[in-house]
C-alpha cells in the first residue's frame, strides 16, 4: 500500500524538523509520498527538494491562513492546504508575503502584551526561535517554555496564554480569494481540518458548498484534531459535493505529539490532485 501524508510543517514555519530532516524523516517513517506544507510560505520547498530521498515523492504545498468573513457575528478562520502551485505566481507570492510580515507584526504585539504584564520574554528570542520561518504562535510558546511559565506547547495555548488572555487576531485572506489564488497559480486548494471543533468555531457546511462552487477541490476528512463523528461528516460532505477526500498529520515535529503518517491519504485521491494542478510537478 502506498504511504501517503499530505501536511507537514517544518522549521520554514513552526514544525521543528528543518525541510531536510523533514524529507528524511517521512522516508525513515514509511511515507511513499509526503507533502511539505509551512504556514504562509514555499520558504522550505528548495531544501526539501535538494535533500529528497530516492523513491520518496514530494509535494510541494503551503497552509494559508484564511478567513470567513461572511455570515457570522464575527469572522471565522480557517486553513487552506494548496498544493503544486507555482510559487512565482506574484499574485499569491504577494498574498504570502503579506501574511507573513503580518505574522511578524502580530506575534510581536503578543508579546508586547506579556511583558507589559512582566513575563520575562522578548521578540528578538522569539524571532530567533521562528530563524527566518513564518512567526507562529508556537515560538512564543518556547519563550513560555523557557522562561518556565508553562512545561509545553499545548499548555501555553491555554486561555490564560496564548488561546485567548493574549491573544491577537492575525489578518488573513479572504477564503474565497485564497481559493481563487491558489486556482489562478496553477494549484489545487484543500480545506484543513473543516470540522475541527476543537479549535474553535467551524464554518457551515453551506460555506463548504459555497468553496466548492468557487473552486475548492477537497476536503481533509482524516485529521487528529476531527472526532469519528467529525471524519464520517467531512467524507459525507465531500461526497455529496464532489470533493476529494484527504487525511493527513499535520506533523510539527516536537511542537506536537502526532506523528509523521498517523493519518494518510488515498493513493486515488492524491492522484486527483496530482492530476488537477498545472503549477509545479511532484518531485520524484
Ligand atoms: P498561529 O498560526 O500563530 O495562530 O498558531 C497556531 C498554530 O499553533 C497552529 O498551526 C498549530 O500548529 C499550533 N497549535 C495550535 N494549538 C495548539 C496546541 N494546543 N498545541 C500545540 N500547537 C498548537
Ligand atoms: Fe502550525
Ligand atoms: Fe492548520
Ligand atoms: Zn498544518
Amino acid at each position: 500500500m502506498t504511504r501517503i501524508d499530505l501536511h507537514c510543517h517544518s522549521t520554514a514555519s513552526d514544525g521543528t524538523l528543518t525541510p531536510a530532516q523533514l524529507v528524511t524523516a517521512g522516508a525513515a517513517a514509511g511515507l511513499d509520498i509526503m507533502a511539505i506544507t509551512d504556514h504562509d510560505t514555499t520558504g522550505g520547498w528548495a531544501e526539501a527538494a535538494a535533500a529528497r530521498p530516492e523513491g520518496l515523492k514530494l509535494v510541494r504545498g503551503a497552509e494559508l491562513s484564511c478567513r470567513w468573513f461572511g455570515g457570522a457575528e464575527w469572522p471565522i478562520a480557517l486553513h487552506l492546504l494548496a498544493y503544486l502551485f507555482d510559487p512565482a505566481e506574484p499574485r499569491l507570492a504577494g498574498d504570502l508575503a503579506t501574511l507573513r510580515i503580518d505574522r511578524e507584526q502580530r506575534a510581536e504585539k503578543i508579546v508586547g502584551k506579556l511583558r507589559a504584564d512582566g513575563v520575562p520574554i522578548t521578540w528578538d528570542e522569539v524571532r530567533d526561535y521562528a530563524a527566518g520561518g513564518s512567526v507562529g504562535r508556537p515560538h512564543i510558546a518556547q519563550a513560555l517554555i523557557r522562561a518556565g511559565l508553562v512545561r509545553t506547547t499545548d499548555e501555553a495555548f491555554a486561555s490564560q496564554w496564548l488561546g485567548a488572555r493574549y491573544f491577537v487576531p492575525k489578518t488573513d485572506l479572504d477564503v474565497f480569494e485564497a481559493v481563487r489564488a491558489v486556482r489562478a497559480a496553477g494549484g489545487v486548494a484543500v480545506f484543513a481540518h473543516p470540522r475541527a471543533t476543537v479549535r474553535g468555531r467551524v464554518v457551515p457546511d453551506q460555506l463548504i458548498a459555497d468553496l466548492a462552487d468557487a473552486g475548492l477541490f477537497g476536503l481533509e476528512a482524516d485529521h487528529e484534531d476531527h472526532s469519528p463523528a467529525e471524519r464520517a461528516h467531512v467524507r459525507a460532505l465531500a461526497e455529496d459535493l464532489g470533493l476529494v477526500v484527504t487525511g493527513s498529520s499535520d506533523f510539527h515535529g516536537t511542537h506536537k505529539t502526532v506523528q509523521l503518517g498517523a493519518f494518510t491519504t488515498a493513493f486515488e485521491s492524491y492522484e486527483k490532485i496530482a492530476a488537477a494542478a498545472s503549477g509545479v510537478p511532484v518531485l520524484g
